[in-house]
Parts: structure tokens; sequence; C-alpha cells
């Protein structure tokens, strides 16, 4: 890096690739800089229950080793079992956890990071609490690559539930599914996750897994996990949960406890996005977020643009955050329509987001998909403090150039 910086060579860093905003790609050339073979968990320390890694340690492999200490690293994106902790922390990733758990930021408490400059900065440690000076952590969380190269991270493991359960829920339409979810939340019910998919979802993901899916002829499906110490007080959950969710639209409760089961419910719901990749020949996937109680007007306004613009718009995703994966999609446009369709759409959406209070990316990032639009969620004042920001980290901006701005 101070060579780089030195000759005003521009680096990109990658992790595992599987960004959706495409912050790993070298727009400006130079070097892309693969942190591949910086693959090792380094340490399980079950007396602070911390772990601290390499930046390429895949992150359903750090699952599974805090496993074996009855420990549980909970952030869980659907890429799981592919994606980096280090493009996690980048892009400060969620999951279908989140909305118990929180996302990657609530499970940082150290990096070591090389700034542009080739300095090398070590920020945190296996600390429950720091506020020493500003928080120079915090910056490098979901700042995309543009300010460090995070080398080595210190995370925070919790006790690893008991108890699991996952239910499967159908609904003969889209806003009873929204709804049953709200009821949920006001009976003070707090799933570990609630997802949501549109029957069309579901049946990319029966196409994708060549396998059939139950209730796929339903309009929505619900995912819904629980998770605690207990047999009982699990059990006492999800009989209440089947009450609402019968009462508010459901057409059956599918109750799930053992792991295996468990595993294929959740494989058909992280396959979506693939599933829709794989079935159409161009895919745009937003990802956008409004608070909660919003999603139905969100996903009334996003039929009213599919309808509008004459497109396919199939959505799924964390519903329980208000999270909602928006992909816009066709089998049989001419790139030159979709160069010129797609934007109008995806500037219809964030217009329609923002009016709810919301935000154009939750998780994914902006890196070089969203950048045109960044302007829609952020003012002057806060555009301008962050390039300043840029500016002390990396004053020949070298550091994964023409991101975010
Ligand atoms: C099928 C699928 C499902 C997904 N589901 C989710 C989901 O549920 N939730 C979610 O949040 N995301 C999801 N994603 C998006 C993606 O997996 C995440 O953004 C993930 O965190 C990216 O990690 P990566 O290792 O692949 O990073 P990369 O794609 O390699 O890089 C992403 C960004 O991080 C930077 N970066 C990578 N490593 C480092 C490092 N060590 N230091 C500094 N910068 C670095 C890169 O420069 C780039 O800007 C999904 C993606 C796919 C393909």
């Amino acid at each position: 890096m101070y060579l780089a910086n030195k000759e005003k060579i521009p680096v990109t860093p990658r992790g595992a690739g599987t960004g959706l905003s495409g912050g790993a790609i070298p727009k400006c050339g130079g070097i892309v800089l693969s942190l591949e073979r910086l693959n090792k968990i380094i340490e399980i320390d079950t007396e602070n229950m911390m772990a601290i890694v390499e930046p390429c340690v895949i992150n359903a492999d750090l699952g599974k080793e805090a496993n074996k200490y009855d420990l549980f690293y909970p952030p869980d994106p659907a890429s799981l079992d592919s994606c980096s902790i280090g493009g996690n922390i980048a892009e400060c990733a969620g999951g279908a956890r989140t909305l118990k758990y929180g996302t990657t930021k609530n499970y940082v408490t150290g990096l070591n990071a090389v700034i542009p400059t080739g300095e090398i900065i070590t920020c945190g440690g296996k600390l429950v609490k720091n506020v020493v000076g500003y928080n120079l952590m915090d910056l490098l969380l979901g700042s995309e690559g543009t300010l460090a190269i995070i080398t080595q991270a210190t995370l925070r493991l919790l006790p690893l539930p008991k108890e699991r359960v996952i239910l499967l829920i159908p609904y003969k339409d889209i806003e009873s599914a929204a709804n049953s979810a709200f009821a949920m939340f006001r009976q003070k019910i707090l799933p570990s996750a609630i997802e949501f998919a549109e029957k069309s979802a579901i049946e990319a993901a029966e196409i994708f897994l060549k396998r059939k899916l139950p209730y796929r002829e339903a309009e929505a499906q619900l995912f819904i996990e629980l998770d605690g110490e207990y047999k009982e007080q699990l059990e006492k959950e999800y009989n209440t949960i089947g009450d609402i969710a019968l009462s508010t639209g459901a057409i059956d409760v599918i109750v799930s406890t053992g792991r295996l089961e468990q595993e294929k419910i959740w494989e058909a719901r992280r396959c979506i996005s693939d599933a829709l990749k794989e079935k159409y020949k161009l895919k745009v996937s937003e990802d956008v977020i409004v608070p909660r109680n919003k999603i139905p007007a969100l996903l009334k306004g996003i039929k009213e643009i599919e309808k509008k613009h004459n497109v396919t718009i199939i959505s799924f995703g964390h519903i329980g955050d208000g999270n909602v994966h928006t992909n816009i999609l066709s089998e049989s446009a001419s790139s030159e329509e979709w160069k010129n369709k797609c934007p109008l759409i995806i500037r219809e959406l964030f217009e329609l987001v923002i009016k709810l209070g919301g935000t154009i990316s939750a998780e994914h990032g902006i890196g070089l998909a969203k950048q045109p639009y960044i302007n829609m969620a952020l003012d002057n004042t806060q555009i301008a403090l962050m390039k300043n920001i840029k500016k002390v980290f990396d004053p020949n901006n070298i550091l994964n150039p023409g991101k975010i701005f």
C-alpha cells in the first residue's frame, strides 16, 4: 500500500466477490488485492466469548467453528456459505437473524487494518467497551473497502441457543403475510428471523433446487425462526404465532424442529437470489428498507410500479427488518430497452421508499450500482463530510476509487 500510494496506483480490496453493489470491481484499473489466502480462524476465546479471524474466513466456517464450543456468531447473510468476514465488515452485512441479533457492526470489537498510506492501525480488541477518542473502528464498518484494508477482526460470540424452531407459513395474499408479521410484534414476540418470499420467488427456488417446495401455490410465505434455551418457552411462542397467523390469512403453519428439515427450509429461502438470476436473463437487485410498519405500503407501491412499467418485479427478504430485496427482472428485454427502463424504475422505487421514511440500501452498500442515486438519500452536507473523511484516510484517492460517491 505504501508503494501503491507513492506511485498513485489504484487498489481494490476483494474478499469472496459476492458483493451485490459492485464494490470489488476495479473501476479505475490498477491492483485487485485478493484477501483470499488470509483465511485462518486464529482463535476462539471461550473465556471472553470472542473470535479472532483473518478477513477471508468464510462466514459459515466461523459459525461452524464457534458451534463446536457451544458458541454462536449471529450475522448470517444468505450468502453465508461463500462470503467472507472482511467483506461482511466492509459492507456491514445483515442477514435473517438481524431482527433479534443485529448486523455485523454489533459483533466487531477489534480490527487491524492497513490504511491507504501504508500504515497499520489496530482499533479496539477483546474489549466489550472502549471510548478512547473518535471511534475509528466503527468508521471502517460499512466503509466498502474505501478507507482501509481489514487484515484481522476480533468478533463477539454469543452462547449457542439450545433450542431452535422454524415455522413455514403460507398465506393467501401478500398483505396478509405482512400484516401477520406486525401482529406478532404487537404481541411482543421477537423471533430471531421473519423472512418473506412471494409466490414467484418460491417458484424460481423450486426450479433452482430441482425439488418440490411446500405450498408453492400460496401467494406468499413467511419463514420464521425462534430460538431460546427452553423447549416449553418456544412451544408457547410458536403456538401464539400459529394462532396469529391463522387469524390473519395463513393457509397453514408448518412447524419444523429437526435440524435437517430446518436446513432444507433455509436452503429454499437462501437460494432465491441465485434462483432468480438463473431464471431471468436480466436482473437488477435492490435492497431497500422502510420502517417495518410501512412494509404493506411499500409492497403495494412496488406492484404499482411493476404494472406501470410492464416489467416483472419479485420481492423477498427480511420483512421483519423492513428490508425488502426488490428484483427487477426480464427474460426478453433488449439490452438497449433495459438500459433505458431500469434507471426510471429504480428512481421511482427509491422515491417511494424515501417518502415512506426509508432509505436506498439496508445491507448491500452503494458501491457502483447505487452511486447515481446517493443524493436521494443523503444531503450535500453529509456527502461533503463523508468525502472529507475519505480524503483524511486516502489523500491520493488510491483505495477503491470511484466507489460510493
Ligand atoms: C446469493 C446472495 C445472497 C446475499 N445475501 C445477503 C444478505 O442476506 N445480507 C447481506 O448483507 N448481504 C448479502 N449478500 C451480499 C454479499 O454476500 C455481502 O455484501 C458480503 O458481505 C460480501 O462479502 P465478500 O467477501 O463477498 O465481499 P466482496 O464482494 O469481495 O467485497 C465487497 C466489498 O467489500 C470490500 N472488501 C472485501 N474484503 C475487504 C477487506 N478485507 N478489507 C476492506 N474491504 C474489503 C470490497 O472492496 C468491496 O467493496 C448476498 C449476496 C449473494 C450473492
